[in-house]
């Protein structure tokens, strides 16, 4: 499909916006962190899509901050019952209290047992969950990486996995580095390989252009489910005719 993608900013917000073969506009508020972008047909204009924008501005706004609410509630607590993602599957989390050192296990493909020391608090009990992401990205990453490089004739210096606002990946192509964002720890493995090739293809190819998404298609044809998937779920999204 023909598309082509921009970002214009509107009273402070960021939105992308995607150009396509398509009737009406599609309006959407995105995880990781409520990044708004908004598909359009290809005839609009910039200055009709800005003005579509400000129209539903408090509509976005809304769904921003329930965004940054729900996921504030969802991780702050973490309490017995609640449903946390580990490589794209959904575990109920079991807390327990024991004097032994902090662990988390799965179990049976269904629960996340955390096991902390009594009294521990949920900011802390959080970042036990997060440092566990970290090792589980330590172990899956590296040989995702090795296998990427090869097939694309690339060298990297240095990756890291850090904890990241707006995007699921950066490339530094100068230091021949990534930064992958701990939050893919939660997502399907293929949506993190995903992830990984298109930093490593920022290494040959600057921006997203024919070139760039040429090497995807060829590499991994079916990139562009992993890449909806990875966006999926937003809070709500909202349609509404030109
Ligand atoms: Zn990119």
């Amino acid at each position: 499909m023909n598309t082509e993608t921009k970002t214009i900013r509107v009273r402070e917000i960021d939105i992308a916006i995607v150009r396509k073969p398509i009737k009406n506009l599609h309006l959407g508020v995105y995880p990781p962190s409520g990044g708004v972008r908004v598909a359009v047909p290809l005839a609009i204009s910039d200055e009709a899509v800005r003005l579509a924008v400000i129209d539903k501005l408090g509509w976005i706004k809304r769904q921003r901050e329930k965004f940054t609410n729900q996921s504030r509630q969802t991780l702050r607590e973490m309490v017995s019952g609640e449903t946390h993602y580990v490589e794209g599957c959904r575990y109920r989390l079991d807390v327990l209290e024991s004097d032994q050192r902090p662990s988390i296990k799965r179990r049976r493909n269904q629960i996340l047992e955390l096991s902390v020391k009594p009294g521990t608090s949920s900011d802390k009990r959080e970042s036990i969950l997060y440092e566990w992401y970290r090792e589980l990205l330590k172990e899956r990453v590296p040989p995702l990486i090795e296998k990427w490089e090869a097939a694309l004739g690339v060298e990297l210096s240095e990756w890291r996995i850090r904890k990241m606002k707006t995007r699921w990946g950066s490339c530094n192509r100068e230091a021949r580095r990534i930064w992958l964002n701990l939050e893919l720890a939660k997502k399907p493995p293929l949506c993190l390989e995903y992830v990984i090739l298109h930093e490593l293809v920022h290494l040959l190819v600057r921006h997203h252009n024919d070139a760039f998404t040429g090497l995807l298609d060829k590499h991994m044809p079916l990139w562009r489910q992993h890449k909806a998937e990875l966006n999926q779920a937003p809070l709500r999204q909202e349609h509404w005719e030109r």
